[in-house]
């Protein structure tokens, strides 16, 4: 598997022959459905550890590059995310293109879980922005390849839930790491998309009584949080211009780019959005240089996708959180092992899930 930046032009008409080259995905599954609308695509990135596990998220895309660029950093993401978390899963993700002929109703759902049936289970489906539990039932009456099913089918329901405890610890493996002390009380948090994710890590928050910001674009989640907690209003435009501590992206990836990264007044990143470093190499070593840690999105978001694993042999909610406790251990593990690196923290997770991915894809080869 080849490393290569993150970064990519949604401009920029590429090969997709040439990207699935340099990124090294097994195989993208372009599909279509003119009666109800569905057109989309499912990316398999890396079947090493397992089955490719990964999202399905729905999203109005500028355009068709766009898309493109969008499951291939997602599918890639999920391979070093099932990896380094230490589950038997492989990287995979798909995306479906919103669009006025979409009628996201059961038949919707049910032809999109045909075409998931369709791999064969080389790849299952589940959650992502812009779907549900109730999606994934639906899905569920085609295919047996998809998790994140309501609780009464013995499903492991929503996942944000363990993602924004994933999350947590890793902002607070973070501070521990900066101070020596991993308390959070007091101290100024921008979170930055108040959905899913962001509402019950504001939750958490809250109890440790940091003192929140937020900025969304949907107007109802903000009032959703501000009825419920403490908590201040930013202007979504004025995020990178306002002093906090800890900077929480859980929104959409990218926020670390070359506009925002020298404005940032934190001295911490650790949130729920994938890809939230636009070249995870480029941007990840220049965190490093301005002196702001950063918890590598990949490991610290990986609640959700446990959640999934464990839903596969039988739904555990204690199996759930013990794998995901382990985060806090292994962002702290990960910043020591870049402190004598020129390399960013990001740079140095990425790593560390390859090796696991290159030594089981030896062994797997030995009878
Ligand atoms: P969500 O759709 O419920 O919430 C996203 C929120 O971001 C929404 O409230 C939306 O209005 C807001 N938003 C969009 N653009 C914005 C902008 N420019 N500025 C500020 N706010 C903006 O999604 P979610 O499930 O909470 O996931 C959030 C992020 O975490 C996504 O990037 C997702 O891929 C990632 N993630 C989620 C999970 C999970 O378990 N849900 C797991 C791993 C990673």
């Amino acid at each position: 598997m080849r490393k290569i930046s993150s970064q990519m032009d949604n401009n920029k008409q590429t090969n997709v022959f040439d990207q699935i080259e340099s990124m090294g995905h097994e195989q993208l599954m372009f599909f279509n459905d003119n009666e109800t609308g569905l057109k989309g695509i499912i990316g398999i990135h890396n079947t090493t550890l397992g089955p490719a596990l990964g999202g399905t998220r729905i999203w109005k895309y500028e355009n068709e590059q766009a898309a493109i660029n969008d499951v291939l950093r997602l599918s890639r993401g999920m391979t070093f995310k099932s990896s380094i978390i230490g589950i038997n899963l492989g990287g995979g993700k798909a995306i479906i293109i919103d669009n006025p002929k979409a009628k996201k109703n059961e038949p919707f759902w049910r032809r999109y879980g045909k075409f998931v049936e369709n791999l064969g289970g080389k790849y299952i489906t589940a959650e992502d922005v812009g779907t549900n539990t109730q999606f994934m039932e639906y899905i569920s009456m085609e295919t047996k390849h998809v998790m994140g099913k309501p609780f009464y089918m013995g499903g492991s329901g929503d996942p944000s839930p363990v993602t924004a405890y994933g999350v947590y610890l890793g902002m607070k493996a973070s501070q521990k790491k900066l101070t020596g002390n991993d308390s959070l009380t007091g101290k100024k948090i921008m979170v930055q998309g108040v959905g899913h994710v962001g509402q019950y890590l504001i939750e958490l928050l809250a109890k440790e009584n940091a003192e929140i910001l937020i900025a969304d674009i949907n107007e109802d989640n903000l009032k959703s949080v501000t009825s419920n907690y403490k908590a201040e209003v930013i202007d979504v435009n004025n995020v990178y211009n306002t002093e906090m501590d800890i900077y929480a992206p859980c929104a959409l990836g990218a926020t670390v780019n070359d506009s925002t990264i020298d404005n940032l007044k934190c001295s911490i990143i650790a949130g729920a959005a994938n890809n939230q470093l636009q070249d995870e190499l480029i941007h990840g070593r220049k965190l490093k240089e301005k002196g702001i840690l950063y918890a590598p999105d990949f490991l610290i978001n990986a609640g959700g996708v446990v959640n999934c694993y464990t839903e596969i042999d039988g739904y555990s909610k204690e199996k759930t959180y013990g794998i995901t406790d382990n985060i806090y251990q292994q962002t702290i593990d990960i910043f020591n092992a870049a402190d004598n690196s020129e390399k960013g923290t990001q740079e140095v997770a990425l790593e560390i899930a390859m090796e696991r991915i290159n030594s089981i894809g030896k062994i797997r080869q030995v009878r």
